[in-house]
């Protein structure tokens, strides 16, 4: 019997817990709320990661569904702006945090599309180095339909839609959803607005990565971006360059000690990130942590 692990529970291990396998969290309080960002988009937050959703004359979409005990609260939060059927389902990455309402939306008739390692990861068992977690292959019902290599666009409610993939960044499946005409940013996971983020190098992530899909976003932002991350608050263009900069001094600074021969954990004892990690290291990734994801992807 699988007993299944979700990344939000998974996390609370990282934070103090010590049980390897955790229960499914208990959602019944769990409220959606939904902030506009244009005529025809809009953020959500739950639990899990941050929803994008586009409603306009040719139906809705979703970027990420959460949980699946969330999904009855998401598709009645989608209903109180429109009466349209979700026709999509973008994952910006395979984390359960994003892609666990997949079967039931899927099984409801929404198309789910995803990066070709979105499906290769959902489709097999997976291990979660950084949570000890086993993560069990999802049914077929949740899986990815339609993927792609590099970048898909949806031509839908009257905006060009692209998912662009970030290589080898929060994982090696990582999208990032660009609203050109809403002039809105959905990251996924590449960034996170609560911290520290978590950098899942077991499935291929690595710090060079999320600064790399983080200065292209910036590439496509200006003052009135509305930059949705995978967790936390709506952010924009500062915020994002405050990300940025503090990711490549945590790599600059953890790249000295590898350099010098360090093991991990004398890199850990030494502390590198402690200049930042009152402003950083309060979110549920901790300094050890990201001084672990940073060592690791310049190492392995
Ligand atoms: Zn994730």
């Amino acid at each position: 019997m699988h007993r299944l692990i979700t990344l939000c529970s998974a996390v609370s291990l990282l934070v103090g817990g010590s049980q390897a396998i955790a229960q499914q969290p208990d959602f019944s309080d769990t409220q959606i709320e939904t902030t506009k960002l244009s005529d025809t988009v809009y953020m959500l937050i739950g639990a899990g990661g941050n929803i994008g959703l586009s409603i306009g004359a040719d139906g809705a979409y979703i970027i990420d569904d959460q949980f699946a005990p969330l999904s009855d609260k998401i598709r009645a939060a989608i209903a109180d702006i429109s009466d349209q059927p979700i026709r999509f389902v973008i994952n910006t990455h395979w984390h359960s945090d994003h892609t666990g309402g997949n079967e039931v939306f899927g099984e409801a008739g929404s198309v789910i599309i995803a990066h070709d390692n979105v499906h290769r990861r959902m489709s097999t068992d997976q291990v979660i180095q950084a949570f000890d977690a086993q993560v069990p292959a999802s049914p077929k019902a949740a899986l990815p339909v339609i993927t792609f290599n590099d970048q898909l666009s949806l031509h839908l409610n009257d905006e060009p839609v692209t998912a662009y993939h970030q290589r080898n960044a929060h994982t090696d499946g990582d999208s990032i959803i660009h609203f050109p005409d809403s002039n809105v940013i959905h990251m996924g996971d590449t960034f996170f607005n609560t911290g520290y983020p978590f950098i899942d190098t077991s499935s291929g992530g690595n710090i060079n990565g999320v600064i790399a899909a983080n200065a292209f976003a910036l590439t496509l932002a200006d003052d009135n971006t509305r930059i949705i991350p995978g967790h936390g608050p709506l952010a924009g263009k500062a915020d994002q360059e405050a990300y940025v900069h503090m990711l490549i001094q945590v790599r600059s600074l953890v790249k000295a000690l590898v350099d010098e021969g360090k093991s991990l954990e004398e890199t850990i004892a030494a502390k590198p990130t402690a200049e930042l990690d009152e402003k950083w290291g309060g979110g549920f990734i901790k300094p050890d942590a990201i001084v672990t994801f940073a060592y690791q992807s310049l190492t392995q």
